[in-house]
């Protein structure tokens, strides 16, 4: 077989494009169909939200991290609780777009139809701080309505055995700040916009009717157990 001068140095460049090490960071898979959570949250809202958006932080992020290999294999959470070790010229890249990364991939497994509630030690935490589920769900829906343009709503647990509702501006998150919450919501308008336009309260509202509870179980319980 021969090739021509234009098809070696293509041949070349894909060949050196190889023997770059993968890209660390991928799109997870959304653990469970696109419809899964309708009505409260729709497919197509979860198709772009998913497949678009989340997508463009793992590729921006990658983007970002190009050129600094070391940087490129460390873990997400190890990035974003150190932020100040990657060189300030794609240090607000990787901010936004590493922290949009680990944010959405918490908030696929926190959503989910579950017909259990919470249990054991979270049941006690969540009554320890907020009296009651109601009440912590009042919490996070007043937190969500007064975050001011993009952001985000946390539940982050407490010294005290107890848990903490946060907000956070952006793709800024709990991880920025050396804590790992148990629970995210993306109260930013693309996560709402096709079903609720701009009605974030019946959002909010909605997504609480989705939270894979055994999931925050399970998981409480390993941060706990991880302190
Ligand atoms: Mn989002």
């Amino acid at each position: 077989m021969t090739i021509n001068r234009r098809e070696a140095i293509a041949l070349a460049v894909s060949t050196v494009a190889a023997a770059q090490p993968a890209p660390l960071h991928t799109l997870p898979k959304l653990p469970y169909p696109v419809d899964a959570l309708e009505p409260h949250i729709d497919a197509r809202t979860m198709e772009i939200h998913h497949g678009k958006h989340h997508q463009a932080y793992v590729d921006n992020l990658n983007k970002a991290l190009g050129g600094s290999p070391e940087l490129a294999q460390r873990p997400l959470e190890q990035l974003l609780r150190d932020l100040n070790a990657v060189p300030e010229s794609i240090r607000s890249a990787v901010r936004n777009n590493g922290g949009g990364h680990a944010n959405h991939s918490l908030f696929w497994e926190v959503l989910g139809k579950s017909s259990s509630g919470p249990r054991g030690r979270l049941a006690a935490a969540i009554e320890k701080s907020f009296s009651s589920r109601i009440g912590m769900e009042e919490r996070l829906r007043a937190a969500g309505l007064g975050v001011f343009g993009s952001g985000w709503v946390w539940l982050v647990p407490s010294a005290d055995g107890g848990l903490t509702v946060e907000t956070s501006p952006n793709q800024d998150s709990p991880w920025m700040a050396g804590r790992t919450p148990l629970l995210g919501i993306d109260v930013w308008e693309h996560a709402y916009y096709l079903k609720y336009q701009n009605r974030r309260a019946d959002y909010l509202a909605a997504v609480l009717q989705v939270i894979n509870w055994d999931y925050l179980n399970d998981r409480y319980e390993k941060l706990v157990a991880a302190r």
